[in-house]
C-alpha cells in the first residue's frame, strides 16, 4: 500500500512531535533530549502545555524553562497532570507559601520548573506530561491573556535516582585566576564541594574558564543572577549552553551587602540559558576581613559553593531566618526559633547562614534523604 507523504515523514523520523496546534522541535544533547515550542495563554491567562514524551526515550525527569516573551510580563507554574488527566500536583492554587516545594510557583520572566520535584512524586509516564502555566501582567496585578510563552523542556532518561553526574563551569572574572594563592584556595574549596556531592551520589565535574576562554569574563562587576544588567548572565549562559551550572567568581557581588557569600538565580535554577541562570560567589566575603583564606574559610567557601548549587538543584533552606518558613520536605524538622534551629539544622548544607564564632565555623555538610531525592531529580543531573 502506498503511504501518504505525511506517514512517510513521520515513519522516517523527519517530523517529530506534531502535537495539538503547536509543533515541537527536538534536539539530542549528550544523553538528553531538548524539546522546544511556544504557546499563548487563553482568555483566563493560563494554558495547558502538553509535552509529548518520545516513545523511544524513557523520560525520567524534565527541567522546563518557560519564558514570557511579552515586555515586563512573567509566568508561573500552576499544576502538573499525567496523560490521562490525573492531577499529580497542584502548585500555585494549592501551595502553602510557608513551605514552598518549588520556586516555579512564583511568577518570573524566565521560570525554571523541574518534574518530578521529590521522592513521592509520581513517575513520568508515557504519552504526554501536562503542565498548566499562567502569565502575569507587567504590573503583577492580574493574569494576562494572549501572552506568548516560549517553552524549552530538557528530558532525561536517568531512572536511577541514587546516582548521577553534574557539570559545573567555574568562571573566573577579571583575571582573578592569576592570583596563585587564591587559585589554590579555590581549588581546595571546589574539592570540598565535590566531596559533599559525592556523599549524595552526584559526581561533580568542574571546568575552569577564564577571560582567555570567554571575553565576557574580562568584566569584573557582576550582580546576582536576575539582577543588574541582564545581558551579562544571559550572554554567559548562552555562550556556555552546555547543560552545565554556571558559577561566576567575583571579588564582591555588586549591589548587595558585602557580607553576602553567594547567591543562586532561582529554585530550581536554570541549566538552560536565561538572565537568571547561574550562581555568583564572592571570594572577599568568604575569606573574612583579612581577605586571606584560613583552612576554616576554605571549608566555608566549599560549603557555600555546594549550598548555592543546592538551590539550583531545587533545595530550599530547611528553615528561613524568620523561623516561620520551611522547605516542603518531611525529614527536615520545622523548628521555630534560632537556638533550636541551630541545634537541629545548623549542620545542614542548606542552613541559611554560616554559624561561626571568633575561632571557627560549624561544618555544614549534612543532606537528608529527602534533600538528596530533590537533587537527584534535577534535570541537569544526568
Ligand atoms: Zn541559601
Amino acid at each position: 500500500m502506498k503511504r501518504s507523504l505525511i506517514q512517510t515523514l513521520v515513519a522516517g523520523g523527519v517530523l517529530v512531535g506534531l502535537v495539538g496546534c503547536g509543533g515541537w522541535d527536538t534536539e539530542s544533547k549528550y544523553t538528553q533530549r531538548i524539546l522546544t515550542s511556544s504557546t499563548t495563554t487563553g482568555t483566563d491567562g493560563t494554558v495547558k502545555v502538553r509535552l509529548p514524551l518520545p516513545s523511544d526515550f524513557a523520560t525520567s525527569k524534565v527541567l522546563f524553562r518557560f519564558t514570557n516573551v511579552e515586555e515586563g510580563q512573567t509566568v508561573f507554574v500552576d499544576s502538573v497532570e499525567s496523560d490521562d488527566g490525573t492531577v499529580l500536583r497542584r502548585l500555585f492554587s494549592d501551595v502553602d507559601v510557608n513551605e514552598m516545594p518549588t520556586g516555579a510557583v512564583s511568577a518570573q520572566r524566565d521560570n525554571h520548573f523541574n518534574w518530578p520535584i521529590q521522592d513521592g512524586d509520581a513517575d513520568i509516564g508515557s504519552g504526554k506530561l501536562l503542565v498548566t502555566i499562567g502569565a502575569v501582567t507587567a504590573t503583577g496585578a492580574t493574569l494576562s491573556s494572549g501572552s506568548e510563552i516560549d517553552i524549552t523542556a530538557l528530558l532525561n532518561n536517568d531512572p536511577d535516582f541514587s546516582s548521577g553526574d553534574l557539570q559545573v563551569y567555574l568562571h573566573w572574572t577579571a583575571g582573578m585566576e592569576e592570583d596563585a594563592a587564591l587559585k589554590a584556595d579555590v581549588d581546595a574549596a571546589v574539592e570540598r564541594m565535590i566531596d559533599i556531592y559525592a556523599a549524595a551520589g552526584i559526581t561533580v565535574t568542574v571546568t575552569h574558564r577564564t577571560q582567555a576562554d570567554d571575553p565576557l569574563l574580562a568584566e569584573g562587576v557582576w550582580s546576582r543572577p536576575g539582577f543588574g544588567s541582564p545581558e551579562g548572565w544571559l550572554a554567559l549562559s548562552e555562550s556556555t549552553d552546555d547543560l552545565a551550572i554556571d558559577i561566576v567568581l567575583v571579588d564582591e557581588i555588586a549591589g548587595v551587602d558585602g557580607a553576602v557569600l553567594g547567591a543562586a538565580g532561582s529554585i530550581p535554577g536554570g541549566i538552560l540559558p536565561s538572565n537568571r541562570s547561574g550562581v555568583i560567589l564572592s571570594t572577599t566575603a568568604n575569606s573574612g576581613p583579612d581577605l586571606v583564606f584560613s583552612a576554616d574559610e576554605i571549608d566555608l567557601f566549599g560549603t557555600t559553593m555546594a549550598h548555592e548549587v543546592g538551590h539550583m538543584l531545587g533545595l530550599f533552606h530547611p528553615v528561613e531566618l524568620d523561623f516561620a518558613r520551611w522547605d516542603a520536605l518531611s525529614d527536615t524538622v520545622k523548628c521555630q526559633a534560632a537556638p533550636g534551629c541551630q541545634g537541629q539544622l545548623g549542620d545542614n548544607l542548606m542552613y541559611p547562614t554560616a554559624l561561626c564564632d571568633s575561632t571557627t565555623c560549624l561544618a555544614q555538610d549534612v543532606l537528608t534523604p529527602g534533600q538528596i531525592s530533590v537533587m537527584q531529580r534535577y534535570g541537569g543531573v544526568r
